[in-house]
């Protein structure tokens, strides 16, 4: 259960012990291995089990600094979601110098959020409805995606997201990471799984 068992960069490793992150949580130990080998994942787990982090390694790991470019996407139900996973994210990225992440969410004013999209981002995370909304305006453009996160995908169904997230998947590239996180596993969640995921690895810890 020691981080150090996984190949992360020698400063992510201090990172995470700087963190007080010692051990990994089981869904870390169970996923991190599968995303790491670039695996699709669909992980089962609550708040507090250590999820964001483990995403949060698993796409930090894929991301190219020097190419300033949208790399992944995290959706989140929430707005109170995406700004804890943004956190958390920014804090595992202290390993890597200048990544740039990007909250982007409903009940925000949008003007703002055009003009630090104009400023670019490697990572984005946000709510289906107002990610939608910037790639319908054109002002988010996907093609460079290589990891797309759906954190609480059974909330996000449950909140009527749905054509949201069709609409957002259909903008990203096919060959993309994809990393599916929820508390539960009901049929509308395992239906968008075989729609949008290549033989993903099951993680329930
Ligand atoms: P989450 O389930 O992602 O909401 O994470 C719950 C809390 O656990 C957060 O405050 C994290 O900072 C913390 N955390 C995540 N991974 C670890 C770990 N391996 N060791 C200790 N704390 C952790």
């Amino acid at each position: 259960l020691d981080f150090a068992s996984l190949a992360l960069p020698q400063q992510q490793l201090t990172n995470l012990s700087s963190l007080g992150y010692e051990q990994m949580t089981p869904i870390q130990a169970e996923s991190l291995p599968l995303m790491l080998a670039g695996r699709d994942v669909i992980a089962q787990g609550k708040t507090g089990s250590g999820k964001t982090a483990a995403f949060g390694l698993g796409l930090l790991s894929r991301l190219e600094v020097k190419r300033f470019r949208i790399q992944a996407l995290v959706l989140c139900p929430t707005r109170e979601l995406a700004d804890q996973v943004a956190v958390e994210i920014r804090r595992l990225a202290r390993a890597t110098h200048n990544v740039k992440v990007l909250t982007l969410c409903g009940g925000m004013p949008f003007g703002p959020q055009v003009g630090s999209l104009e400023h670019g981002a490697h990572i984005i995370v946000g709510t289906p409805g107002r990610i939608e909304e910037h790639l319908s305006k054109g002002l988010l453009k996907l093609q460079d995606l290589n990891t797309l996160v759906l954190d609480e995908a059974d909330r996000m169904l449950e909140m009527g997201f749905q054509s949201a997230l069709d609409f957002i998947i259909d903008e990203t590239p096919a060959d993309r990471q994809t990393l599916l996180f929820s508390a539960t596993y009901p049929p509308q969640i395992e239906s968008i799984a075989k729609r949008i995921m290549v033989t993903p690895a099951l993680v329930q810890a």
